[in-house]
């Protein structure tokens, strides 16, 4: 390959740095067993990453030579694959007027543009847009706009929920799954009500107002992923509980907070998730798929009465400003990928998606130690029923071409909107491989 990782003496004086090399991969793998930290992992590392010198469309490029299919969108990011030409081209633009400036009294038009479109697409009143770096500090900013907008502290969310890895966001992520024992005294305590079921019945929904009556003089909002709890379980549930939460937050008198970093763009079959239950929030988070997966970026929306709130009360400004904030890049390769979903073809990709899985995944039904196989939009789930064994579900999903990242008692796939029909079936064949494989049973 012709392709080099870097210019060679910009290395300290390593020529021999670049793919072309016999042992390449082996230096590459030793460099990164010794130096380099991956998400959730200890230490050294006790697996090998599997090394990716491109990809596009779908597909992964190993540097071994062989390809995957890519079922997890790098994360719920890549909807429109890698590569897409539109994001390139609009990213190469970019980069000749400046790849950054900050956004304390200065702005852009790659910033104001997206706010502006933003605005546009999200539900109700939600009429301002605070850019973010990461959806974890778009969490941490919704927080910290109802603590400056309401005078309660705590906030109520339910179990099952994953909202990023800062310490206030971690401190409303499920307190089992987020490992709330780790970080005890370190974490805000907050409320948190049962995990919400497929079909809401009259059980729960007094549960849930029960914590409103008991806690709502304390807090100063309420925060959930709608319809879809993406990492702390893959949950789906009645989008009527966004509903009533809805109802009961105004009854009240507190703020809802919908975290769409995940269902949001689309992956759920609406464009965001709370269209499912005909309500909008008070603030919105928004992040992952924004920029179709190229850069990080994320922001916080919220309506006129919350920015009202802030701005004339205590602190009289709202007290947040990353370093890369509104980065001028990744907001032009967000309004490219704005741009894509436009049409709303997405909607008849995402049902053909949920549709190829549906039938693809039914299979896994038949294997020992599943639990449920469940599918909405492009998202499909087999839960077993203990841990995976993440090697040999992972393996398992090489062999059929794909890549899969499994973890605690599930596999899983969010696969980019721009699979095939081919490509999903091949998909749907590697999740049934790799729950059969890891499921161990
Ligand atoms: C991924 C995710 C986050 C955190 O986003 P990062 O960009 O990883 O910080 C927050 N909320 C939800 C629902 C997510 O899926």
């Amino acid at each position: 390959m012709a392709a080099r990782i870097g210019s060679g003496s910009s290395f300290g004086g390593r020529a021999s740095w670049g793919y072309g090399r016999a042992d390449w991969i082996d230096e590459l793998l030793a460099l990164d067993h010794e130096h380099v930290w991956h998400p959730y992992g200890p230490m050294p590392a006790l697996t090998a990453p599997l090394p990716v010198v491109s990809a596009d469309g779908v597909r992964l490029h190993l540097a071994d030579g062989r390809e995957l299919v890519d079922g997890m969108a790098s994360w719920w990011c890549a909807v429109h694959g890698y590569r897409n030409p539109a994001i390139d081209a609009a990213l190469r633009s970019q980069l000749e007027r400046m790849a950054h400036v900050m956004f304390g009294g200065l702005t852009h038009e790659p910033a104001v543009r997206l706010a502006a479109q933003l605005v546009q697409m999200a539900p109700g009143e939600l009429r301002h847009v605070f850019f973010a770096d990461s959806g974890s500090v778009a969490v941490e900013v919704a927080l910290k706009m109802c603590l400056q907008a309401r005078p309660g502290r705590r906030f109520l969310t339910i179990r099952g929920g994953y909202h990023g890895d800062t310490l206030g966001a971690m401190a409303i992520c499920d307190p089992v799954d987020g490992m709330h024992a780790l970080f005890r005294g370190a974490l805000a305590e907050h409320v948190f009500v049962d995990r919400p079921p497929r079909r809401l019945e009259p059980a729960y929904a007094a549960r849930l107002e029960d914590a409103f009556a008991r806690h709502a003089g304390g807090l100063a909002g309420v925060v959930v992923e709608p319809v879809v709890q993406g990492a702390g379980g893959m949950w789906f549930y009645d989008p009527a509980v966004v509903g009533l939460l809805r109802e009961l937050c105004d009854r009240h008198g507190l703020l809802l907070v919908l975290d769409e970093i995940a269902t949001g763009f689309g992956r759920t079959g609406a464009l965001f998730a709370c269209e499912h239950a005909g309500v909008a929030p008070d603030i919105m988070c928004i992040g992952k798929a924004l920029t179709g997966g190229y850069l990080t970026l994320a922001a916080t929306l919220c309506t006129p009465a919350v920015a009202h709130a802030i701005t004339n009360g205590e602190g009289g400004a709202l007290m947040h400003g990353p370093t890369y904030m509104a980065n001028p890049l990744a907001c032009a390769a967000a309004l490219a990928s704005l741009d894509l979903l436009a049409d709303g073809s997405w909607r008849e990709s995402v049902a053909r998606i949920e549709r190829g899985l549906a039938s693809g995944l039914h299979a896994a039904w038949k294997l020992p130690g599943v639990e449920d196989v469940r599918v909405l939009g492009a998202i499909g789930v087999v839960q077993l029923a203990r841990e995976v064994d993440v090697a040999a579900a992972t393996n398992a999903a090489i062999e059929h071409g794909v890549w899969l990242r499994p973890f605690r008692n599930l596999v899983y796939t969010m696969p980019p909107y721009i699979t095939t029909d081919q490509d999903v079936q091949k998909i749907g064949r590697a999740v049934v491989a790799a729950a059969a494989a890891g499921g161990g049973a």
